[in-house]
């Protein structure tokens, strides 16, 4: 989030929640299986259980998950776990309190924790998500590990991106999966092993002697654009077929405007066959030109 904050979104602009359980019913009919909520933070959102429940009742979606910053996750595990969601990831880039307060701006580790353990108590598989920075959590990568293994989740890290706020803070922050992996492999033997979940976009690994797995993100360093398989939908009803798509069609304009379900189903086929794949200046974090990512509202 850009620290001078955003510019909210008239509310009758964002997609209603019947809006998106008929674009994910589109979907299912054209082949996707899983959907995941993300963010910004889903959870600010109103009655969201509502939602997955809803997603959870169309024929063909077999997979329900959530990416959450974890802070008000607790009060709602139970009636997440009842409507279908079986994994959670949550985005969590210090285990101490100053470095998280830094981050994020608030205090609200406590919470969090909170969250993650009400998560395992109503049996979801738990990731973490840490966005791996330079001088800010690059002495904690260890503790992730040994925090995932006494909990019995798994911990994955991830390159920081270049998007539209953040060009300089990259370019001082940014450091490698290798990086990552080399100062894990001083404390842990790790042990390459397919993706969990049938994850296209990390390399994984399990810590020896722990049921933990640990997940690289490499997608600056080691780009996967082409085994990427994510089509996004934004809260305004713009459909990204890749995350730098500055473009996309409006879905909800579509519904909105009367147009049936088959001719949205048609216009969504013909965006992704167009799609473009990852172009290099959000890719590298010291290229040219701006990237148009802004993650706040993209998700990841
Ligand atoms: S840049 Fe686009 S195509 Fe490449 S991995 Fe990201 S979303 Fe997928």
């Amino acid at each position: 989030m850009p620290g001078e904050g955003v510019s909210f979104i008239a509310h009758g602009h964002i997609l209603r929640y019947e809006e998106i359980v008929r674009i994910a019913g589109i979907f299912a009919r054209l082949g996707i299986r899983k959907v995941r909520i993300t963010g910004g933070e889903p959870l600010v959102r109103k009655g969201l259980p509502f939602l997955f429940e809803k997603l959870g009742r169309i024929s063909g979606i077999d997979e329900l998950t959530l990416t959450t910053n974890g802070t008000l996750l607790a009060p709602v595990t139970g009636r997440l776990g009842d409507a279908g969601v079986k994994r959670v990831n949550i985005s969590l880039d210090s285990l101490e309190n100053a470095c998280y307060r830094l981050i994020t701006g608030f205090d609200r580790l406590r919470d969090v924790h909170e969250g993650i353990d009400k998560a395992i108590e109503a049996g979801m598989a738990v990731k973490l998500n840490v966005v791996a920075m330079r001088g800010i959590n690059d002495g904690e990568f260890v503790s992730f590990v040994r925090f995932a293994i006494d909990r019995s989740i798994d911990v994955r890290f991830i390159e920081l991106m270049r998007g539209r706020y953040n060009g300089d803070f990259v370019r001082d922050r940014f450091l490698s999966s290798e990086e990552v992996y080399r100062r894990l492999c001083g404390e842990f033997t790790l042990i390459p092993v397919s993706p969990s979940y049938g994850s296209t976009t990390e390399k994984s690994y399990s810590v020896s002697g722990t049921a933990v797995r640990v997940g690289l993100i490499s997608g600056v360093s080691d780009p996967f654009c082409g085994r990427c398989n994510k089509v996004r939908l934004m809260s305004q009803g713009v459909l990204k077929t890749c995350l730098f798509d500055t473009g996309g069609i409006n879905l909800r304009d579509m519904l909105r405007g009367g147009l049936s379900e088959e001719e949205i189903e048609e216009k969504i086929k013909k965006a992704v066959e167009g799609r473009s794949e990852g172009p290099a200046q959000g890719k590298n974090p010291e290229g040219p030109g701006e990237s148009e990512l802004v993650m706040h509202r993209t998700g990841g």
